[in-house]
């Protein structure tokens, strides 16, 4: 499955700005995807996101869009290799791979996939941050120039009904999420979308950072918002994929330097 050469180890930042998705093979673009997607779980095991069997992070694949890549059921996040990830279809059945899927990650972002085709990959764990912030049943603020990449950008799914195991409540969610880069599952967590595996991964990362940033700054005082208006240029000046593709980068070349396995 590998024996496509990783453009990925040794591509450049300034490579990045001019290669994109339209100049790689199908076969590329897949092995880009699920190198970025085995990354993304090493940092968000770094990050402390991993709890139990929840978690699970999707990327489209490039030829059969109707099936995603996703993380087996069971495997810590910091163990996950390209070679671990599984391919599941329309259906929630594994068609690459041998290990099982994780219902709700079947419920959940096969529900995402579908309503939303400019979805190439979708994030959701338990991280702690995100977990605190969504059971007050309400929006992240913009109280910082980092916080105003979700300002007009996320929903709220306001309802909260046990493990979401079935497809019509991921489809509940996915309408909740709208067109927007991100959703709170009230009493459960956040879940981000993105046009690339990277974009998902940083507003993740991201998201989970100004919930802890609002949560501190909540507890010490009455932090002032920025203004509307302000907020809604910032929003556009830090919100855009290519922010998103561009701000994963130097995290992509910290962890496959420090753990190149994760692309056997
Ligand atoms: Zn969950």
């Amino acid at each position: 499955m590998n024996h496509v050469t990783p453009l990925s180890r040794t591509q450049s930042f300034a490579s990045l700005l001019i290669d994109g998705p339209a100049s790689r093979t199908r076969e590329e673009e897949r092995l880009h995807r699920k190198q970025r997607l085995a990354a993304t779980f090493r940092l968000f095991g770094r990050a402390g996101f991993d709890q139990g069997l929840a978690g699970h992070v999707t990327a489209r694949d490039p030829e059969h869009p109707d099936t995603f890549w996703v993380n087996p059921l069971g495997r810590h996040f910091s163990r996950i290799r390209v070679s671990d990830l599984i391919r599941v279809d329309h259906t929630g059945a594994v068609v690459e791979g041998d290990q099982p899927v994780n219902r709700a990650a079947f419920a959940i972002h096969s529900a995402i996939h579908a309503a939303r085709p400019d979805a190439v990959a979708a994030a959701h764990t338990h991280s702690t941050y995100g977990k605190a912030w969504s059971t007050l049943g309400r929006l992240l603020d913009p109280l910082t120039q980092d916080a105003c990449k979700f300002h007009g950008d996320h929903a709220l799914f306001d309802d909260y009904t046990g493990v979401v195991l079935e497809q019509s409540e991921g489809a509940r969610i996915a309408d909740a999420l709208g067109p927007n880069k991100a959703v709170i599952l009230r009493n459960h967590g956040f879940l981000t979308v993105g046009e690339t595996v990277e974009a998902a991964a940083f507003w993740y990362l991201s998201m989970d950072n100004a919930a802890h940033t609002q949560l501190l700054a909540d507890a010490a005082g009455t932090p002032q918002p920025i203004p509307e208006d302000m907020a809604r240029h910032t929003a556009g000046q830090v919100g855009g994929a290519r922010s998103g593709l561009l701000s994963f980068q130097p995290l992509w070349d910290l962890v496959v330097a420090q753990e190149p396995d994760l692309l056997d």
